[in-house]
């Protein structure tokens, strides 16, 4: 398959590039965090460094699951749980820990692109509660059969709720994965948004705030 090989450290890419091709990959290589946001699309699956010199691995993946579901594994020095749960939560489809094995990574490879076909069955793409309407896909959303016209951050957080539709969602996994590393500042900002977005929809019982941790879209 073609592997876009987002890493800035040329020694273990050019291992990494060397040992995918040996085993009947096509890596594609690629040094900077906006460049995997250019070419993504020319690939079956990306391997994300998280330590860029442009942009943070995290936020390509974020920029990156705004707009596509290719698969990505990320591959990181950073053991810390947090940056590993975030990458999770944002979309990674799994992670490994450099220096990174080959067979092992060849594997998870593996494992993640068979699993894909069944994530795109159980992801709706577009979520219906009542009369409301969340087109994921087209980013539209219809009340009443009527389009409501909402801002990029707006729909950004209905579509967290949304796509977990029943489910309750943190207020910190709504604020990493709309805003990433600059939530500290927003958090306020994320209040506004809700308020806002009750006010547009006119359906005051599809967000439910849950004290003390998050939301919740419909049932
Ligand atoms: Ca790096």
């Amino acid at each position: 398959m073609r592997v876009l090989l987002v890493e800035d450290d040329d020694g273990v890419a050019s291992a990494l590039a060397e040992a995918l091709y040996e085993h009947g990959h096509l890596p594609i290589r690629v040094r900077r965090g906006q460049e995997a946001l250019t070419r993504y699309r020319h690939a079956d699956l990306l391997l994300l460094d998280l330590g860029l010199p442009d942009l943070d691995g995290l936020e390509v993946l974020r920029k990156l699951r705004a707009v596509s579901g290719v698969p990505v594994v990320i591959l990181t020095a950073r053991n810390d749980e947090r940056s590993v749960v975030r990458g999770l939560h944002l979309g990674a489809d799994d992670y490994l820990v450099k220096p990174v094995r080959v067979a092992e990574l060849l594997a998870r490879m593996d494992a993640v692109t068979r699993r894909i076909p069944d994530q795109a069955h159980a992801a709706p793409r577009t979520v219906i509660a009542g009369d409301v309407e969340v087109d994921l896909t087209a980013r539209r959303v219809l009340v009443a059969g009527e389009e409501i016209r909402l801002t990029t951050k707006e729909f950004a957080v209905l579509a967290v709720l949304a796509a977990r539709a029943g489910t309750a969602v943190s207020r910190q996994q709504v604020l990493d994965e709309v805003w990433g590393d600059a939530y500290l500042a927003v958090s306020r900002s994320l209040d506004v948004h809700l308020t806002q977005l009750r006010a547009k929809l006119g359906r005051p019982d599809l967000l439910t705030t849950m004290r003390g941790f998050g939301y919740r879209f419909g049932g």
